[in-house]
């Protein structure tokens, strides 16, 4: 099939203003192209700074990226153990580690820094990274080539010698090293969090190669960095689009993904007036399904008028209304959908409105190093991205990703404590930027402890996770 768009109003959405860049073989991957086709057009613009940058990084990537003579030149340099005191090209390794929420916002937190310093992101292909995302840089690629030198990269941790965290503990700061390991997982220490402070920036600017492993989206804490204050205010002077504009940019489904996505969409979804998501991911050890999210789910969709009452007296209310609404649910369970589903065809809805619901797949366990649940997963997320509306559940990075690739602002259900229901179920989110789970708490300057949800007005706590941190 012909994916070409004729009229000229699309073809210029189809680069999302401007965010992606012509010049990719189309058939390659269809949905970088085709996402304009099952996504409402957003209402954020991004910057012509932003642009200019993307098209400056895109060519820095094809300059240094694997099997060019930069990129040859700074494996030998690796190799030798020497970090030259000038180097062409510098480059940041992201490790894959963590679900595949984790996994895409910490992509985009690379992809942040790998842009305010000017650094060549290489992505790890552990966990099917290749066969879920479409290379995001024309003319190159964006993978790790599988020869890299240092074999044990994968399994640092925080406890890894080699960790900057670890050598500042250790007072064993070298002038050039010609690599540090970052460890920014949730786990990580104060000497690894000193990575926030400005001095400490200035120091990993020299170093040619940073290995990154994290599982949080820590973009919310580049913005209390001095140094980068400037250019983050320039590339995004609206700031709680960050993830939204870069999300968009680099994470597009592989062909077989968006298969997936669009057999479904266009089977299930697409005819409705309305498209309603809901997402339903409960951290508890026992699989579930439970009363009381079931309960919260009702509560949440109910009170915010997402979903009409049923009514239980009579047999048949009959308006003439006909509007379809789509229900998408997501998740590991297929419980809640099943009941929901069930309630509605037991009953008339007050307002006649008539209800499908639709829930792809219930995978029971998270299997994150599998790879067709890791395609079901990132399918489903992009399905839920294309709601009208959503209801998303805190502490899930699966939710946010959906919510930042939407551009919405999803009405997020509260954690429930010791399995009771919240009250109130669920609230509307501040902004659509996703919540850093992990922030650290420091002032650097006056070297003690602050709350950093209280330095500037566009970073604060998040709506789900008061120690968390969030663009808003
Ligand atoms: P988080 O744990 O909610 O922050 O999200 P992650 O994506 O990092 O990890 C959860 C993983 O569990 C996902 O990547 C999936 O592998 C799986 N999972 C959780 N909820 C769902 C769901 O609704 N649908 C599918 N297909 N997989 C899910």
């Amino acid at each position: 099939e012909n994916v070409t768009i004729a009229s000229s109003e699309v073809v210029n959405d189809k680069l999302l203003g401007g965010l992606l860049t012509t010049g990719f073989d189309e058939q390659s991957c269809l949905s970088r192209y085709q996402s304009v086709l099952y996504r409402k057009a957003s209402s954020h613009f991004p910057s012509a700074y932003l642009l200019e940058r993307l098209r400056e990084h895109e060519a820095l990537q094809k300059k240094c990226g694997p099997h060019t003579e930069s990129y040859k030149k700074a494996i030998e340099q690796l190799k030798a153990g020497q970090g030259a005191k000038v180097m062409e090209c510098n480059y940041l390794v992201w490790v894959a580690y963590s679900g595949l929420g984790n996994r895409i916002l910490t992509m985009a937190s690379a992809f942040l820094y790998a842009i305010l310093t000017r650094r060549v992101l290489l992505v790890d292909s552990d966990k099917g990274t290749a066969d879920l995302f479409c290379e995001p840089f024309p003319e190159t690629s964006w993978l790790l080539p599988p020869k890299f030198p240092i074999k044990q990269f994968k399994n640092f941790s925080n406890g890894s010698p080699e960790s900057y965290g670890n050598m500042l503990k250790n007072k064993a700061i070298r002038s050039n090293p010609a690599f540090l390991y970052l460890h920014m997982a949730h786990d990580y220490s104060d000497y690894d969090k000193l990575f926030f402070c400005e001095d400490n920036q200035q120091y990993l600017r020299n170093i040619p190669w940073l290995i990154l492993k994290s599982d949080n989206y820590f973009v919310p804490s580049l913005f209390l960095i001095p140094a980068y204050q400037e250019e983050l205010t320039r590339l995004f002077p609206q700031r709680d689009s960050v993830f939204h504009h870069l999300g968009r940019y680099l994470f597009h489904p592989s062909n077989v993904v968006w298969g997936m996505v669009t057999r479904y969409y266009d089977s299930y979804l697409a005819r409705a007036d309305e498209r309603l998501g809901i997402q339903i991911r409960v951290f508890d050890p026992e699989p579930g399904p439970f009363q009381h999210v079931l309960d919260q789910v009702l509560a949440c969709t109910l009170k915010e008028n997402l979903l009409p009452a049923i009514n239980s007296k009579q047999p048949i209310v009959s308006t003439r209304h006909s509007r379809l609404k789509s229900v998408l649910i997501t998740s590991l369970n297929s419980g809640y959908y099943e009941k929901i589903r069930s309630m509605y065809w037991e009953h008339p809805t007050t307002n006649g409105e008539m209800i499908s619901f639709h829930q792809p797949s219930h995978e029971e366990h998270q299997n994150s190093d599998k790879k067709m649940h890791n395609m079901k997963a990132w399918a489903e997320i992009y399905l839920l991205s294309l709601s009208d509306v959503m209801v998303t559940s805190a502490w899930s990075t699966f939710g946010y990703v959906a919510q930042g690739l939407s551009g919405l602002r999803p009405w997020l259900l509260f954690k429930p404590e010791n399995r009771i229901a919240p009250d109130p179920p669920c609230r509307q989110v501040l902004s659509m930027e996703p919540c850093f789970h992990a922030p650290p708490f420091y002032d650097c300057k006056a070297k003690r402890g602050a709350d950093t949800g209280k330095f500037v007005p566009y970073v604060s706590h998040c709506e789900d996770m008061s120690w968390g941190l969030k663009l808003v």
